[in-house]
């Protein structure tokens, strides 16, 4: 039988334990948490995923801010607001929020935050301090994935993991996180030069894909009992929605699902964990500035 991995109920679960400890943090006099987002233009999914962070944020008690720029602001000023962040000392962690127009350098951007308040992960310092093993912020949706998986209980141990996707941000990082210790997986890495894409999916204990291409992933690529992550998010037409549109994942679910143990349903599966982890990084930037 099918199981879930109910992202939207740990989620849940994950933000009470969050407010908890920030009601007694503030009964104790302190101030709460700050998470501040720098959002630039007006591109409707961003708008959306910083409008949810924020309201996150105000669910566990958080302080939240957001930073909306044109469109067309120059490099150097976008540059000057990072540094103002790095230097406010009320603000705990903050992210800019991607993809950035054309004409900045979206890397150069990244690497002007202050690794210190980098909890999107994404600073070269925490994302070597990731692969060494480091205490560091690991960026948001690996970390979810990470989370959902250790607290179902999925065996993760000597289990063969094939990860589809090598991006910074999704790919790459769940990829060095699942072969460490603690999850133990052996993990195949694959993109889009990998041959013979479906004969290595088919060999997976452990599915996780992160493609962008919606229900690419099929039945006869699934290995009967399968865990499967399907991280991919996409919007497609749907007029019997009051909002025009349906959101399906990078796995063609009503085929697939029936033969897994455990899948990640989209949407309610990984997007709300990477919420959760951006605030468990907040948190955990709080306490650091703290001690
Ligand atoms: P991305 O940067 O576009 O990376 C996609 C990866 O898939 C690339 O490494 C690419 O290979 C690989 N690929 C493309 N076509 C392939 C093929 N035919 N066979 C094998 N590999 C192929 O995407 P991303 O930012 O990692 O995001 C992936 C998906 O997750 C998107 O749908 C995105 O919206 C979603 N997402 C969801 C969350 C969440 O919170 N749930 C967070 C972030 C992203 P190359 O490197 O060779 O080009």
């Amino acid at each position: 039988m099918t199981e879930i991995l109910d992202g939207k109920a740990l989620a849940l679960q994950i933000k009470e334990e969050i407010a908890n400890e920030v009601r007694q943090l503030v009964a104790a006099d302190h101030r709460a948490p700050h998470l501040a987002a720098v959002i630039v233009g007006e591109d409707g999914a961003s708008m959306t995923y910083v409008a949810n962070k924020e309201k996150s944020s105000h669910e566990v008690g958080f302080t939240s801010s957001v930073y909306r720029l044109p469109e067309k602001i120059s490099e150097r000023e976008l540059l000057e607001t990072i540094q103002f962040l790095n230097n406010d000392p009320d603000i705990d962690g903050f992210i800019v929020q991607l993809p950035l127009p054309k004409h900045i350098n979206e890397q150069r951007v990244i690497n002007a935050i202050s690794p210190d308040k980098d909890v999107d992960g994404f600073t070269p310092v925490n994302i070597g301090r990731m692969v060494l093993g480091e205490d560091c912020f690991v960026p948001a949706t690996p970390m979810g994935i990470c989370t959902l998986l250790k607290r179902y209980g999925i065996e993760t141990a000597g289990k063969h993991c094939v990860v589809i996707g090598r991006s910074n941000i999704v790919g790459t990082p769940v990829a060095n996180l699942l072969s460490r210790k603690g999850f133990d997986c052996t993990v195949t890495m694959c993109h889009s030069r990998t041959r013979n894409l479906a004969e290595l999916t088919r060999q997976a204990d452990i599915l996780v894909v992160a493609i962008g291409k919606p229900e690419f992933i099929t039945a006869d690529m699934v290995k009967p009992d399968a865990v499967l992550v399907d991280v991919g998010i996409h919007r497609v037409p749907d007029a019997s929605k009051k909002n025009g549109y349906r959101v399906i994942g990078d796995v063609k679910h009503s085929e697939v699902d029936s033969k897994c143990s455990w899948v990640t349903p989209v949407p309610g599966g990984v997007g709300p964990l990477t919420i959760v982890s951006l605030l468990q990084n907040t948190l955990k930037a709080y306490h650091k500035s703290h001690e």
